[in-house]
């Protein structure tokens, strides 16, 4: 049995410093905020080359507070990829502002810069590309329209921890980054976690005063803010985690070259890396048409895999009431039906991968 990731390898592997860290939060007596959230803090930005980082309690809080610091609310619309996970979407709708989908690029799954100067109108505020899959999106061609005509930039992180665009981090390309440590991300906290980063310190500022009611002194409160704050115990073991994010993304880049190799002449459609990328490879996603009946064949040889994501959120009931046309956003309806991503991890090892390879060969080729 080839699992699709195994979540307990990391912490079996760092099992002795992840249990002094906890024990390190459990005698200090400091539960919320306070000398373990500063010091990830400060370590996280460092190592995304951005000048602040501001813990927050999980992605999605990420991405609506960092909306929220650059203004975006009601009557106001933000640019999201058409293929994104639905946190991408939720985060503008709550702020009450529209998320106006655009499709990708065909061979990057990334957000796709000639479509986007059609998509702007006078009430665009954002433009937010998502690192899908942790490939980085076309940050210098999305960078200059978004200069052109006025519009912050947020990235959607979530999947691309330690991914590099022309080589510098993703973590201060755009306006401000929001970052998910949901267990299965590159990065991942024991439970629900997320930061922002950004180069702006009047962003990180503000995100700091939602985050905690909207206060910055204790009881005196200066808008009506959020409770949102990552716990210093999850901050304490992403310290321990961060240390080994380079050696598990290299390991993980290192599979996907394995998988590139060893599925690059059968029927499969694999990922593409631009010359300027360096992705974190948070999944490998291929396509075929015959999407569902591959997945079953991997099952039943005992190779886990699963879809980002079978529904695509203009599909979705949660935005049923935007009435998008049936034939709205094809690309991103297509992918829906025919992407599967397969095993990747840290912990997985060459032997597993060429296991996937045989049997995806077996599953996809006549015998
Ligand atoms: C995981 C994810 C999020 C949401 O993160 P949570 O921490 O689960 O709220 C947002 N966007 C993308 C692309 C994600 O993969």
């Amino acid at each position: 049995m080839i699992p699709f990731l195994d979540l307990k390898a990391p912490h079996v592997e760092l099992r002795e410093e992840i249990a002094e860290a906890i024990e390190r939060v459990v005698s200090s007596g400091w539960y919320i905020m306070g000398p373990e959230l500063d010091a990830f803090e400060a370590e996280y930005a460092a190592y995304c080359e951005a000048a602040h980082c501001v813990g927050l309690a999980n992605g999605l809080d990420a991405l609506h507070l960092a909306l929220l610091a650059m203004d975006v609310g009601p009557g106001d619309e933000v640019i999201v990829p058409s293929n994104t996970y639905i946190a991408t979407w939720l985060a503008v709708s709550q702020c009450g502002a529209t998320p106006v989908p655009v499709e990708p690029l065909e061979a990057t799954y990334n957000l796709d810069p000639a479509l986007i100067e059609a998509a702007i109108t006078p009430r665009t505020k954002v433009i937010l590309p998502v690192h899908l899959y942790g490939q980085p999106a076309d940050m210098d061609s999305v960078l200059a329209i978004a200069r052109k005509h006025g519009l912050r930039v947020l990235e959607d992180g979530a999947q691309a921890h330690g991914a590099r665009y022309k080589g510098r981090r993703i973590g201060a390309h755009g306006d401000v980054v929001a970052w998910s440590f949901y267990p299965g991300k590159n990065l991942g906290a024991l439970g629900d976690g997320g930061a922002i980063t950004t180069a702006d310190p009047d962003i990180a500022d503000r995100i700091r005063v939602l985050r905690n009611y909207g206060s910055r002194v204790k009881y005196v409160n200066e808008v009506q803010g959020y409770n949102s704050r990552l716990d210093p115990i999850h901050a304490a073991v992403l310290r321990v985690k961060l240390k080994h994010l380079d050696a598990w993304n290299a390991r993980r880049s290192a599979l996907a070259r394995q998988y590139l190799d060893g599925l690059k002449d059968s029927r499969l459609i694999l990922p593409q890396v631009p010359k300027w990328a360096e992705p974190a490879w948070h999944l490998f996603v291929v396509r075929h048409p015959q999407r569902d009946a591959l997945q079953q064949r991997l099952a039943d040889t005992g190779v886990g895999s699963l879809i980002h994501y079978p529904i695509p959120p203009h599909k979705q009931d949660a935005y049923a009431a935007t009435n998008f046309a049936d034939e709205a956003f094809p690309l991103a309806t297509r992918m829906a039906d025919e992407v599967l991503s397969l095993p990747i991890g840290p912990h997985q090892t060459t032997e597993q991968a060429e296991a996937v390879i045989a049997a995806i060969r077996g599953a996809v080729e006549p015998a």
